[in-house]
């Protein structure tokens, strides 16, 4: 398989107005507007990957008995586009997500894709909608870089062999837009997002079609998100919502960092990988480790658990102030986002936007 491939390009011959992109640029919101281009990428057994394009942003026109529609045969990838003080754009260890969609492709046999290619596809895509890789601050361009099962046919005995990549791109303003809150949580007893020998370590559209009764619940119950507990105990503490969980432990010099380990049902997100790898060069040490609902509340009662935060690629950081379950309910904190959850923020985002400088060389320019 080659590792890359000629795009056929075709401009869009209507592209939103200079005005109307600021417009929007001046208020995105999250997952609302869409730039002018996307990239089509097609796959069969026969031709392996071919048939790349970028094209006008638009429907697609599609058979109804593609397998996707039927077995949700999907997978997709989430990521940022940064402007930085110089003007030029970087995304954030991209491979990592091409590497992440492989590792999803494989569980849910769909075919693989050459990460550069992956990487060529984002960066074409960026290049010629450059200009809505928005210049405000903690603004960004979000990718969205997906894969479905486009095989007609409703029979499942014969693996789909015929597939669409797509990608993406939708700008994005604060995830927060009147400041960080810390969020409210539910402890989801009833639903499972993931279990053992599942799907729950692919990024996989099924995870979320599956956990929407869970966010509906916490929803009911005054929670801002889900907590997902492990499916076989319903005492091991997994993920929040659609991101990773960081526990901190202790306060100043003293802090120490706590992730559930990637134990097959969790998402290994890139921001956790990010932090992990931050936090100790900060004088935070960390372990992948686990923690049950109990001690959760009994390290918040005796205030060695200090800080909560989700972490993710959309919101950065989400601090946690409160945790209720059905028969309990405990805070964190004073009910203020953490110091160190603040300034492991602080950090990543610096290196994000190019305002400090990246020892890890995760800022991929764009080539
Ligand atoms: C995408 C995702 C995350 C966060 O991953 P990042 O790479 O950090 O954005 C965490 N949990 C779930 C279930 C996810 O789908």
């Amino acid at each position: 398989m080659s590792d890359t491939l000629e795009f056929e390009i075709t401009r869009n011959e209507r592209p939103v107005t200079a005005g109307e992109r600021a417009a929007i640029l001046a208020d995105p919101g999250w997952g609302r507007h869409f730039t002018d281009h996307m990239v089509t990428i097609r796959y069969s057994a026969e031709r392996g990957w071919h048939d790349a394009k970028l094209e006008p942003y638009g429907p697609i026109p599609m058979d109804p008995a593609a397998q996707v529609f039927h077995y949700a045969q999907e997978l997709f990838e989430g990521l940022k586009a940064y402007r930085q003080p110089d003007g030029s754009i970087v995304t954030f260890r991209p491979y990592m997500n091409a590497a992440r969609m492989n590792r999803s492709a494989k569980r849910m046999a769909m075919p693989e894709i050459p990460e550069q290619l992956f990487v060529d596809a984002i960066e074409l895509l960026v290049r010629t909608d450059k200009d809505w890789v928005p210049d405000t601050e903690g603004h960004s361009l979000y990718l969205r870089p997906f894969m479905f099962a486009t095989t007609r046919a409703l029979g499942v005995n014969s693996p789909a062999s015929e597939f669409l990549f797509m990608v993406i791109a939708s700008p994005s303003g604060l995830y927060y837009p009147r400041g960080i809150k810390p969020v409210s949580v539910w402890l989801s007893q009833d639903y499972s997002r993931a279990a053992p020998g599942g799907t729950g370590e692919a990024k996989f559209g099924g995870n979320y079609a599956a956990s929407f009764a869970g966010q509906a619940e916490a929803v009911q119950q005054g929670c801002d998100q889900v907590v997902w507990l492990d499916a076989v105990e319903h005492r091991w503490v997994e993920e929040v919502g659609s991101m990773n969980l960081m526990f901190v432990y202790g306060s100043g010099s003293k802090a120490r960092l706590l992730t559930p380990a990637l134990t097959g049902t969790l998402l290994a997100g890139v921001t956790r990988d990010s932090m992990l790898k931050l936090a100790p060069d900060l004088g935070l040490p960390t372990e992948e480790g686990k923690i049950s609902v109990d001690e959760w509340q009994a390290g918040c009662e005796s205030g060695e658990i200090t800080e909560v935060f989700g972490c993710g690629t959309a919101a950065i950081i989400s601090p946690v102030g409160w945790v209720k379950g059905r028969d309990r309910a405990w805070t964190i904190g004073d009910g203020e986002p953490g110091e160190i959850s603040m300034r492991l923020r602080q950090e990543l985002i610096g290196i994000q936007y190019g305002t400090r400088p990246d020892p890890y060389g995760w800022v991929h320019k764009l080539s």
